[in-house]
């Protein structure tokens, strides 16, 4: 595999290896919304009782994926923040579904595999699929070139494969056998982490014996788990027509769920970690799960940033989130920089370390740093360092595309191949100068994708 680029992050602050329970909620605050899906077609009335499994609401944009019912209780419509609110909860245990019966067309076209399918969508497990290389969802009834499943995470703080799969080894693997009876000859390609532990034999020889899973090994430098960069690497090219699917561990877990058990996916593993999380950890909750109830012993005192997802690509929340969404990988939580760093520029501290070896720090062994929303010192124009044209995973130049925004020149920035940026933010991550060149390339992506559609 040929990879280029990345960065070997190291971060204090990463989550146990345990997963814990969180206790039950007393109320439920399901967002319709995630990153990918927009719930908006509500399936029940205000006040209306409602079953675990049951649908709330569907996004007709994204094959109508579903928003589930974690638990049995009392649906009220918050319409004003986007929510809707379960009250009256009660804790029954999950009951196998009744196998719902697939459109006509679907069992007509692609049989027993369509009914699969279909049942993996209207459970919930479909929403854990993507696109290789743009991130969609795909359709639940097309017909793929390849399946990516890693086992990957390598953003800092994000809830890793192999936490996930350490309990659930023959789940996995089960889960493996489900998605195989998917496919026809389409290989899938499973993602280890290039490391000698033991646990990474254990997953080798489980899965030594498929003969259609292709195991591939990957370096651990972020980040070379996104899956248009591994696509990329496996010589995976794009086409509409037959895609590669991708999906990580929690994904192939909840096909296990959704096609052996018949049950609905309604809980996840989730992480909280960062600077500003008190005892890292990994915790299995369920969607609409209250934030601030999740947080409110596990997050440091004084001012924390929180932030939906990993700390390169993650995005703040704002107080109109009030539950986890459906699509949350993690939780990371850092502490907000107040006091202005004086000269924090050329002398980052020892404590810290910089991806520029011309600090004392780069004297020091490779060590977890802390970190925190603090851009070391007031933000300065680029020095031209070509640091995040070294760790760039797709070869574009980044500090190009920087004078070039800075210059509204959009037409040299499509030259300069923007589209070809994974919004990783590794060249935001180790630039000197802290310039936000992942959030600038995604303002101006979606600028020049809105000034195509006119
Ligand atoms: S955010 Fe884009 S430009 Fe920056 S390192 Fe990642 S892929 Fe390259
Ligand atoms: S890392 Fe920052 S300072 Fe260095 S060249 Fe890139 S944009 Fe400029």
């Amino acid at each position: 595999m040929k990879l280029c680029g990345g960065y070997d992050i190291k971060m204090a602050g990463r989550p146990a290896v345990e997963i814990e329970s969180p206790v039950e909620p007393k109320e439920l605050f399901l967002p319709r919304f995630s990153c990918r899906f927009r719930f908006s077609e509500l399936c029940i009335g205000d006040g209306q009782h409602v079953r675990r499994g049951q649908v709330l609401a569907r996004d007709p944009g994204n094959h109508g994926v579903p928003l589930l019912a974690p638990r049995d209780g009392t649906a009220h419509l918050d319409l004003e923040k986007e929510h809707i609110v379960l009250r009256g909860l009660s804790a029954n245990p999950p009951e196998a579904l009744e196998t719902p019966e697939a459109p006509a067309h679907i069992s007509r076209e692609l049989g027993s595999v369509g009914m699969k399918r279909y049942k993996l969508l209207t459970l919930g497990a479909w929403q854990y699929m993507f696109t290789a290389h743009n991130g969609a969802l795909p359709d639940p009834f097309g017909s793929p070139q390849a399946v990516l499943v890693s086992t990957l995470r390598l953003d800092p703080f994000l809830a890793r494969g192999d936490i996930q799969m350490k309990t659930m080894l023959s789940n996995f693997t089960r889960g493996l056998e489900q998605l195989q009876s998917l496919l026809e000859y389409q290989p899938i390609y499973l993602v280890l982490p290039k490391v000698a532990t033991a646990f990474a034999e254990q997953v080798r020889e489980a899965v030594r014996g498929y003969a259609y899973i292709k195991p591939v090994q990957v370096p651990l430098r972020y980040p070379f788990d996104h899956f248009k960069i591994l696509a990329k690497a496996l010589g995976l090219s794009h086409d509409d027509e037959h895609p590669t699917w991708a999906l990580r561990v929690g994904g192939i877990l909840a096909m296990d769920r959704s096609l052996t058990m018949s049950l609905p996916c309604d809980t996840k593993v989730i992480s909280i970690g960062g600077s500003g999380a008190i005892a890292p950890t990994h915790l299995t909750v369920m969607p609409g799960y209250p934030i601030k109830e999740l947080l409110s012993a596990r997050i440091a005192a004084g001012p924390v940033r929180i932030i939906n997802g990993g700390a390169l690509t993650g995005q703040a929340i704002g107080p109109e989130q009030l539950g986890i969404d459906v699509e949350c990988a993690g939780l990371t939580l850092l502490s907000e920089h107040v006091n202005r760093e004086f000269l924090g520029f050329v002398r980052p501290g020892s404590d810290r370390r910089s991806y520029s070896r011309c600090f004392l720090s780069a004297l020091r062994r490779p060590m977890p740093e802390r970190m925190t929303t603090a851009v070391r010192g007031e933000r300065r124009p680029c020095v031209a360092c070509g640091f995040c044209e070294e760790v760039c995973p797709v070869g574009i130049m980044p500090h190009l595309l920087h004078k070039l925004i800075y210059q509204n020149d959009l037409d040299a920035v499509e030259r300069a191949r923007l589209d070809l940026c994974i919004a990783c933010g590794l060249c935001s991550f180790v630039c000197p100068s802290k310039i936000a060149l992942g959030e600038e390339f995604r303002q101006t992506a979606e600028t020049i994708r809105q000034e195509h559609q006119n």
